[in-house]
């Protein structure tokens, strides 16, 4: 028992400790589409109309303009955010804790297969 209410105690200061984390990071709306922007360019945007790559930044639309066909693509167009109102800070904190979920998960999983081992260590006794 001990040993699982120090695993809890952990994963909470973890989970606690990455949402300051993120509020420090992203303290706003702003900065979450800024580097959403930044992600997305690192990736490459490419045109849905001839699939250039070559774009010019709207800073006023938020948006890119196609150099080749002039066809704009949305901050959000082509992502799990395209059809969503949601702000992007909201996604952002969504996909932060379901990132630490994870990593907690994989943690349990580590944890649960100690217990399996020393389960048979002791069943060998
Ligand atoms: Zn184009």
């Amino acid at each position: 028992m001990q040993i699982g209410c120090t695993l809890g105690d952990r994963l909470y200061q973890k989970v606690d400790m990455n949402i300051l984390e993120f509020v420090s990071k992203f303290p706003d709306e702003q900065s979450c589409r800024l580097d959403f922007k930044n992600k997305r360019e690192d990736q490459g945007v490419f045109c849905k109309k001839c699939s250039s790559e070559v774009h010019y930044w709207l800073k006023n639309k938020w948006q890119w303009q196609c150099k080749n066909s002039n066809f704009r693509t949305t901050l959000r167009s082509g992502t799990i955010m395209e059809n969503s109102n949601m702000p992007v800070r909201s996604w952002y904190l969504c996909m932060a804790q379901i990132k630490k979920i994870i990593q907690s998960m994989s943690e349990l999983v580590s944890f649960l297969q100690v217990l399996v081992k020393l389960e048979q260590i002791v069943k060998s006794l």
